[in-house]
């Protein structure tokens, strides 16, 4: 049998598990707020809709495990040296130009997540179109999923998992960890009605330039977190399958999630009012379908909907067990 060194079994194990982006918890939280915020037309036939969009919120990272094509559609490492000093700057915003540029090859190399979502805004504005059930709920709950990872700090950069800045397990713990530990005191509700976008290649562009921005003090926070922490109170360390395993210590997990502040919260707010935003321009430019006769609605799912949004402002979906990405935690 060939002994791999153990530095090299960590490795492996690490990345194989920094692939999954937002989280079960982010994707499916992000899926069903972004429909509080739809017009009432729209608004119900996501929200009848719901079981589906939440549950295939979290497929296209499911799908990664199968199709070697699709990691690349997650993310985009902006900070490629390929991309020069100033990437936002000398970056071509449509997917035609940068190829031009770039090539295909590197741009599917370095990540597309931008273009992938302008991809499947098309789809969906053409499903609307055609008033396609299925493919209106498909493309849409695919859309959502690529949108929040383009809110994502690490999801924009080659140091996606802290792995060049020795943090690495910083993905997931900033991701999946702290959420997870922390969304019972998130503030989940925000005033926001879903506007028209006239530019929406524009408006993923600069949420991914939030997204950078934001991803010095995603770093900066775990060294600071750091202090008073040794490597085996930072660190556990696990066997399984005579293969060993590091991860950050629930206690670290908490440390950094207090230098973090609310930047979490914050983050996943601002992709559930992004998805809301473009599943209702997809409909606006489809020219506004009437999808009543797709779905049909009863004066309780009326009212359920009606008293879930109350929860909702009210800041208690999670209180009165309304929130479903909590409902499955057990299963997953
Ligand atoms: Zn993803």
């Amino acid at each position: 049998m060939i002994k791999f060194p153990l530095l090299f079994k960590i490795t492996v194990i690490t990345i194989t598990l920094a692939c999954c982006s937002w989280g079960f918890l982010g994707h499916k939280t992000i899926s069903q707020l972004a429909v509080y915020s739809l017009p009432k037309k729209l608004q119900i036939f996501f929200f009848k809709n719901s079981d589906y969009m939440i549950y295939n919120s979290v497929r296209p990272d499911v799908r990664r495990k199968d199709d070697p094509k699709e990691a690349t559609k997650h993310f985009i490492d902006i900070d490629a040296k390929v991309f020069g000093e100033n990437p936002f700057d000398s970056m071509p915003k449509t997917w035609e130009d940068a190829v031009k540029k770039y090539s295909e090859d590197t741009l599917r190399k370095y990540g597309t997540v931008p273009w992938e979502v302008m991809r499947l805004q098309e789809k969906l504005t053409n499903s609307f179109r055609n008033k396609l059930k299925d493919s209106i709920l498909y493309y849409a709950a695919d859309l959502g999923h690529y949108l929040a990872d383009a809110h994502v700090p690490l999801h924009t950069t080659e140091n996606y998992d802290g792995q060049l800045s020795n943090q690495r397990g910083l993905h997931s713990l900033w991701e999946s960890t702290v959420p997870e530990m922390h969304i019972e005191g998130y503030n989940l509700y925000q005033n926001h009605k879903a506007k028209y976008l006239k530019d929406p290649l524009a408006v993923i562009w600069v949420e991914i330039r939030k997204s950078n921005a934001m991803l010095a003090r995603v770093l900066a926070d775990e060294i600071k977190a750091s202090e008073g922490f040794t490597d085996a109170t930072k660190f556990k360390r696990s066997e399984r399958f005579g293969q060993v395993r590091k991860n950050y210590t629930g206690e670290f997990a908490k440390a950094y999630a207090i230098k973090l502040e609310n930047t979490v919260n914050e983050r996943l707010l601002e992709s559930s009012k992004t998805v809301a935003d473009f599943w209702y321009t997809a409909w606006v430019d489809a020219g506004c379908p009437d999808l009543s006769d797709l779905q049909s609605v009863t004066d309780e799912d009326k009212d359920k909907l009606k008293s879930e949004k109350e929860s909702w402002k009210a800041n208690e979906l999670i209180k009165k067990g309304l929130l479903q990405s909590r409902k499955g935690k057990s299963e997953e």
